[in-house]
């Protein structure tokens, strides 16, 4: 990490699998202490935290659902009690709820807002407060390319993806002055639990669209977020990296 300086604190949200576990072993590779949150499956996030101990950095697993305010202050408290300083939130943890705009029930849109939109605005409040003081930190949000597409069936899940891409900019003007940068990702189809779930005729479709000919892999964004939380991207805010393969050319 940059020079021999202290140890930054990074927290990725849903790092037990997928992205955010790709963002939690390429931060912890690149010198970060990690902090491992999870929702449900404690046997993943332990498998990360041995992950990162093992490439030589400290690591802790952290249970919280992060759509819900008070444990996600819980969470904070904890990290925080742990380490003594947080650096670095990586909001990651996401749901799709793919439905023809006809068929949404109240209940999936409910869900998909309260995680994608509500979990991540309560997160960055939360971290902010703990680095407002020390007048610097990095936010980084998982957006999608489904906020730039128009993907049928994703009207719930692209809104939100939306909402990420104008909170970024938004926090990203408001905590400048602070030196919290706030930057977001925006993967297009990405190797995970989340896409393998796709029908198979339905993938071969997609692949055919990417410039690149293939789906990312989950190690191609972490690379990406780790560089975007280091000193090497001192002076980038507000932006919204898009990661795709082409796709959305
Ligand atoms: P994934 O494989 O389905 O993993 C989801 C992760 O989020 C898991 O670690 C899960 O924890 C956690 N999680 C779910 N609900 C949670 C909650 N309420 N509180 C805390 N953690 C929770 O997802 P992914 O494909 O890696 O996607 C990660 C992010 O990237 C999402 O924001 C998604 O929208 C975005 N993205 C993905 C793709 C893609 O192609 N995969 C493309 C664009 C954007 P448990 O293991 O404990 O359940």
């Amino acid at each position: 990490m940059e020079g021999n300086q202290e140890i930054k604190v990074a927290l990725v949200t849903g790092a037990s699998r997928g992205i955010g576990r790709a963002c939690a072993i390429a931060l912890g590779k690149a010198g970060f202490t990690v902090a491992v949150n999870y929702n449900s499956n404690e046997a993943a996030a332990d498998e990360v935290v041995n992950i990162i101990k093992e490439a030589g950095s400290d690591a802790m697993k952290v249970k919280a659902n992060v759509a819900d305010l008070n444990e996600v202050k819980a969470m904070m408290r904890e990290v925080t009690k742990t380490y003594g300083r947080l650096d670095v939130l990586v909001n990651n943890a996401g749901i799709v709820q793919d439905e023809f705009v006809l068929m949404m029930t109240p209940d999936a849109i409910d869900k998909c807002l309260d995680l994608n939109i509500k979990g991540y605005l309560y997160c960055s409040q939360q971290a902010a407060l703990k680095m407002f003081s020390k007048k610097k930190g990095c936010i980084i949000n998982m957006s999608s390319v489904s906020s730039k597409l128009a993907v049928p069936g994703q009207s719930v899940y692209s809104s939100t993806k939306g909402a990420v891409n104008s909170m970024t900019a938004t926090m990203a003007k408001e905590l400048a002055p602070y030196g919290i940068r706030v930057n977001a990702v925006a993967p297009g189809f990405i190797a995970t639990d989340m896409v393998d779930k796709l029908p198979e005729d339905k993938k071969a479709q997609y692949i055919d669209e990417i410039p690149l000919k293939r789906f990312g892999r989950p190690e191609e964004i972490g690379d990406v977020v780790a560089m975007l939380a280091s000193d090497a991207c001192s002076y980038l805010t507000g932006q919204v990296i898009v990661l795709d393969g082409g796709l959305s050319l």
